[in-house]
């Protein structure tokens, strides 16, 4: 049995989801698939909680938009019109409970984790539905699954939940039995389970990839696919070297690291539950979905060069906090990371000095992160300071550390290239080297390295 996630432009509007259902119908069979929201719909969903707390006037108009939306993709999903008018139906009342969160915000002014969890949900158990019925309007066996039925348990943190794995499995292992055949299709809606107390919590933004990954951990699938509507992943990003090239095997660390760099292909936590199952991810491309794609696994075969592929993100920013003998004084850094965490602000990597530590943050975040950190009373520091104008860069390959002579390739490439390199950070994974350059140097950086490792 596969595991088979999809989401993002696969379910852009209704003629990518049309092409999507009939790929199911073809060669999904006895496989589940777990999936994402249609486009945008998730944003809409969170959008709508702040419109609810400021007003109820609004409300009536983000339910329409969300039922104008979906029933677009049902007109072109289903052509029996009976049919059609029994699935809006089921979903009425979905909408009519959604309706209502969004009142009971009104009412309250309040928005509490747990109830934006939950009106978060709302895109994957609606998609869900639609995409299984659709499928039995063709004369398929389709059912839905939702994670509070089957049993994926979180560790309960709002927003950026973990599962429960040991639980998890027996459950879903246990559901599954039940209804699955060698004919049944079965959707699971993503990005989300629910707590030993019963609440709905999401595994964070893109967190359906992650779903996927625990469903195919829990259930031992043969595979976990991923359908996407690019090839896999990438030498370099295509817009950026458009004659870059595709990746045939990674192994987990790889493509976890080039998760967090920002190829956008992975959530960043998808490879944690398949890595330890010891399941495989295969990247699918739906408009070509019998090419070869690129496939992770424990073993897959080291690049000629070492390096993979040359990534990078620009949603990067550096908060930087000086004070002397960093290394010889306690708690300077619990002190800000903890100050840093209440203020619900995520640090994407820490370098340190003697005198200076780096906190890389999201570019959203280095403002607030900033004012917060210089509440510390008293002034555990002498200066801060931030940094805006930088990109990370990062090279990926398994085998970096031990093969000599990798780190001087890239770093004599950078030099040639005239790009001065800000701060780099080596030696924390054995597959990546992270590097930050000023971003007007970006471009030339990436030319740089993919010329000297691909070309
Ligand atoms: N729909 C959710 C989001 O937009 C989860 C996902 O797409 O994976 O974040
Ligand atoms: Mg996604």
């Amino acid at each position: 049995m596969k595991v088979i996630k999809i989401g993002g432009g696969c379910l852009k509007n209704g003629p990518a989801a049309r092409k999507i259902i009939e790929l199911i119908a073809k060669r999904g069979e006895g496989d589940v698939f777990v999936v994402s929201a249609f486009y945008g719909v998730t944003d809409i969903l969170i959008s709508g909680i702040e419109k609810a707390l400021e007003n109820e006037d609004g409300i009536p108009s983000i339910i329409t938009r969300l039922k104008t939306l979906h029933n677009a993709i049902i007109k072109i999903l289903i052509d029996d019109g009976n049919k059609k008018k029994q699935l809006s139906r089921n979903l009425s009342g979905i909408f009519k409970k959604l309706e209502r969160y969004y009142y009971g915000i009104s009412f309250t002014r309040e928005a509490t984790p747990r109830m934006r969890d939950m009106i978060a949900t709302f895109g994957e158990r609606i998609c869900a539905v639609i995409l299984s019925k659709s499928l039995s309007s063709m004369g398929k066996d389709s059912t839905c699954l939702f994670p509070e039925d089957a049993g994926i348990i979180s560790d309960g943190r709002f927003m950026d939940a973990s599962a429960v794995m040991t639980k998890t499995s027996k459950n879903l292992m246990a559901a599954m039995a039940l209804v699955m055949t060698s004919r049944k299709i079965v959707f699971i809606p993503g990005f989300y389970g629910v707590s030993e107390s019963g609440d709905i919590t999401t595994f964070g933004r893109g967190g359906s990839d992650y779903s996927a990954a625990v469903v195919a951990a829990s259930l031992k699938a043969d595979v976990l696919e991923i359908w996407k509507d690019t090839k896999g992943f990438m030498t370099a990003d295509p817009d950026n070297i458009p004659h870059c090239k595709l990746i045939p095997e990674l192994t987990y660390e790889e493509a976890a690291e080039l998760s967090y760099t920002g190829a956008g292909i992975l959530h960043p936590r998808t490879v944690e539950p398949v890595k330890k199952a010891g399941v495989g991810i295969a990247i699918k491309n739906t408009y070509n979905p019998d090419a070869q794609g690129s496939l992770i696994t424990k073993n897959a075969c080291t690049a000629e060069k070492i390096v993979k592929s040359v990534s990078y993100t620009s949603d990067i920013s550096v908060l930087k906090i000086y004070a002397s003998g960093i290394g010889a004084r306690f708690g300077i850094l619990s002190m800000i990371t903890e100050n840093l965490a209440l203020a619900g602000i995520n640090i994407k990597s820490v370098v340190t000095s003697q005198t200076c530590i780096s906190l890389l943050l999201s570019r959203k975040d280095i403002e607030k992160g900033h004012q917060s950190i210089k509440k510390i009373r008293p002034v555990p520091f002498r200066k801060s300071s931030i940094v805006t104008d930088v990109a990370l860069v990062s090279i990926v390959g398994e085998g970096l550390q031990n093969n000599r002579g990798v780190a001087a390739k890239c770093f004599t490439a950078v030099s040639d290239a005239n790009v001065n390199i800000e701060m780099i950070s080596f030696g924390t994974s054995n597959a990546a080297l992270y590097f930050l350059v000023h971003e007007d140097k970006l471009d030339t950086t990436i030319n740089a390295l993919h010329d000297i490792f691909f070309d």
